[in-house]
């Protein structure tokens, strides 16, 4: 095969260090000296500012990249909690809990009931489906515009910090800045935040909530209250735009410390839009016991590495790295919770991921470009005290636990860049992925 030329314009990513490294052990890969070089075949490229109008256009080269041009569409807070409100009227899947069964073999044989009765119970049901859809699990009643996935993905709300606006009085407003402003309050979902946030604490049904930056990571700028004005004034303090989301309160605690953790998973969309979930997986976990008592306790709730490593005495002391793996973790379930992570937890993750990428598959797939996108993903999810799987964020240029890396890598380069340059790969299957 003719010699193939990459281009690395991301010197952060641990994850494409490695893919790089190994694309230079194969012989028909070289890297270009020069990153800007429009002649390459794979760019390696930044996860923020990368050009997309430039790619494609050098006649006779077939090109690819390492991104999806909109991805922003799951990997920001806020567009992610539009996204998903946008599918949720549409989507039968979202109705039912991914803990319910599948329809009886009675269910399935509907069409021997008399059509009267059926059609009556299907009157019926439609109508308990449309509230099952405006009513979130605990059992508050929203609006339209506001409803989520209400089985998987926490209820959010899109908040605009007044900090946005104050910036713009020191000088006259111009029409672009008046339009801006009248979008920025139309966007704003606080009053809507500070009803719902009331009828659940009056319901008994959790008064937490967690204030996020749309495009914040690694743990920062986040805020849990039980107090909606205490959570406003924090976000109309910072100059970003953000979400508050119901906080999951009764987390699934890890033994020994009863301590809270989130699982990252690895999903790779590859050119042909096939989604691929790495076999492995990592939970990150908290160092501490998680205080229920005491919402400022940041290392009990906030598990993220950086927080742990630079906030916690007992960093490393129960898992190395406070990283655990599935094999453990699956110990831990079968021992504590006479389950299985196959049997409760992967099925939920299944679906979720295939959901929320599917749901924006129209706006990003590649297919009529000149050029070929894939995209390794991070899915971070929490689960709580009944083993149901939040979904709390999506990455969109994630890290990867040092352990995984070789396999992560070299699945990255079997599955997304050789098939798209190698017509008799096209259907590369690989051990450390299944196909969603
Ligand atoms: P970041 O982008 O900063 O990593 P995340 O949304 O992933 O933000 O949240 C960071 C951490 O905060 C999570 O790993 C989890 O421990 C905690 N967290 C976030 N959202 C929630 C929530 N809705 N309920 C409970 N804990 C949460």
């Amino acid at each position: 095969m003719a010699n193939l030329i990459f281009v690395v314009r991301d010197d952060e990513s641990t994850v494409y260090a490695a893919v790089s490294e190994l694309l230079l052990e194969s012989a028909i890969w070289t890297k270009a000296k020069n990153k800007n070089t429009p002649k390459f075949n794979l760019m390696l490229g930044e996860r923020n500012g990368l050009k997309f109008g430039t790619l494609g256009h050098e006649p006779g080269l077939l090109q690819a990249v390492n991104y999806y041009r909109g991805n922003g569409l799951i990997c920001r807070k806020v567009q992610l909690t539009k996204t998903l409100r946008s599918c949720s009227c549409h989507s039968h899947e979202q109705a039912r809990s991914p803990l319910e069964r599948e329809p009886s073999d009675t269910e399935e044989h509907e069409h021997e009931i008399d059509t009267h009765e059926q059609n009556e119970r299907k009157t019926q049901e439609h109508s308990e489906h449309e509230k099952l859809l405006h009513t979130n699990l605990d059992g508050v009643e929203l609006d339209e515009q506001y409803v989520c996935n209400r089985n998987w993905y926490p209820m959010t709300f899109v908040i605009h910090s007044r900090m946005e606006e104050k910036s713009d009085t020191s000088k006259p407003l111009g029409i672009k800045e008046k339009l801006m402003m009248a979008h920025r309050q139309r966007e704003d979902e606080r009053e809507e935040f500070i009803r719902v946030h009331k009828e659940m604490k009056e319901n008994g049904k959790g008064s937490l909530w967690i204030g996020k930056s749309s495009a914040g990571a690694k743990g920062k700028g986040l805020f849990v209250s039980d107090n909606p004005e205490e959570l406003l004034s924090f976000i109309d303090a910072q100059s970003f735009l953000y979400v508050i989301q119901k906080y999951i309160e009764r987390p699934l605690l890890l033994l020994p410390g009863s301590r809270k953790f989130d699982i990252r998973c690895w999903v790779l969309l590859d050119h042909t839009y096939t989604i691929h979930l790495f076999k492995e997986g990592v939970l990150r976990t908290s160092s501490d016991s998680y205080n229920f008592e005491d919402v400022t306790d940041t290392v009990s709730h906030i598990t993220n590495h950086c927080i742990q490593e630079e906030h916690s005495e007992n960093f490393g002391k129960y898992e190395e790295g406070n990283e655990m793996f599935y094999e453990e973790f699956n110990r831990f379930l079968c021992k504590h919770h006479k389950t299985s992570l196959e049997s409760s937890i992967l099925p939920q993750i299944r679906r979720i991921t295939k959901h929320c990428l599917l749901t924006c598959k129209e706006n990003l797939d590649t297919h009529d470009l000149p050029y070929h996108s894939f995209q390794l993903f991070g899915f971070d999810f929490i689960l709580d005290d009944t083993l149901r799987v939040w979904l709390m964020e999506v990455n969109g240029a994630p890290a990867c636990a040092k352990k995984l890396l070789p396999k992560l890598a070299n699945g990255i380069i079997s599955i997304a860049i050789q098939p798209i340059f190698n017509a008799d790969e096209q259907n590369t299957q690989c051990k450390d992925f299944e196909i969603l």
